[in-house]
């Protein structure tokens, strides 16, 4: 029971990595708001929880729908510690020369104004509160070039300076704000890039074993799921504005071959 009396406003989580969260979080005695805009996915799960959980539609592109649930959460259990806030889209794919701004503009929505607005109407309950940990998702593609679509990228990297940013300014309130960096992970947004059908985790799990700079070990939801323990727990106590990478160390350069120098070791 490591968050015991605790209470965690989660966004996109009817699916994925924040669905995880929701599992490993409420097994340590975490109370929980499902923020989504996949209700009956979101409903169901949050039923699960008895009254330990609820769900609160929440589109993160609206700032008045995270006002909503974070107003909720405090309504509820009468404190937000924790927010991970999951919920995103892969957005706009494709070569920059015909990417459309649309589309752009709709993944920079989603990925990077919904985690300010998270962000915001979260430390406008902790700040006073004095407490909390906040958690952001970002990705390899947000520290390292070339690892995903134009608008994803730019979105992950302003999701990490976002994350440094607001760290600094809240510490001197007690508050703590981190940020998760993944490399592919089975959930059904992987599943559905890798294999075209989001349902498909076997799949995805046995494709993301065979690429696995970690022989063999794919990148599963749990990992994340209990990166997000972690750093929702008084464990990661001293710990802000850190990017935490769950990525077998790809960002690092390992790969499944080995490191390019390995061919000239003495
Ligand atoms: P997923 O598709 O399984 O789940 C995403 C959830 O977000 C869904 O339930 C969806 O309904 C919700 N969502 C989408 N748009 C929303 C909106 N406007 N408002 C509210 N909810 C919305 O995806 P996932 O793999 O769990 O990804 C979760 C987060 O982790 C995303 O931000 C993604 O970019 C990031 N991420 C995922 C991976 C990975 O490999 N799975 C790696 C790095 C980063």
């Amino acid at each position: 029971m490591r968050l015991a009396g605790k209470t965690a406003l989660i966004t996109g989580a009817a699916s994925g990595l924040g669905a995880a969260a929701v599992e490993r979080l409420s097994r340590e005695g975490c109370r929980i708001c499902l923020g989504d805009i996949q209700e009956e996915e979101g409903r169901a799960l949050a039923s699960t929880l008895g009254d330990n959980g609820f769900f609160s539609r929440c589109d993160v592109t609206r700032e008045e729908d995270l006002a909503t649930a974070v107003d909720a959460t405090v309504e509820r259990y009468g404190q937000l510690d924790i927010l991970f806030h999951s919920a995103g889209i892969v957005g706009a794919v494709g070569p920059l020369a015909t990417t459309p701004g649309e589309e752009w503009r709709f993944s920079i929505d989603v990925l990077l104004n919904g985690t300010f607005y998270a962000m915001k109407h979260a430390a406008r309950v902790m700040a006073p509160q004095g407490s909390g940990s906040i958690i952001t998702m970002a990705s390899t593609a947000g520290v390292m070039g070339g690892l995903g679509p134009h608008a994803y990228a730019a979105a992950k990297h302003g999701v990490v300076g976002l994350t440094k940013n607001v760290a600094a300014e809240l510490a001197r309130h007690g508050v703590r704000v981190n940020s998760i960096a993944a490399a592919s992970m089975a959930t059904p947004m992987v599943a559905n890039v890798m294999t075209g059908d989001p349902g498909d985790i076997e799949g995805a799990k046995a494709q993301l074993a065979e690429l696995s700079p970690l022989r063999g070990r794919p990148g599963l939801a749990e990992d994340v799921a209990n990166a997000v323990l972690w750093l929702a727990s008084d464990e990661s106590g001293y710990t802000t504005g850190h990017t935490l990478t769950t990525d077998a160390g790809i960002t690092v350069g390992a790969t499944p071959a080995g490191p390019a120098f390995a061919e000239y070791s003495p």
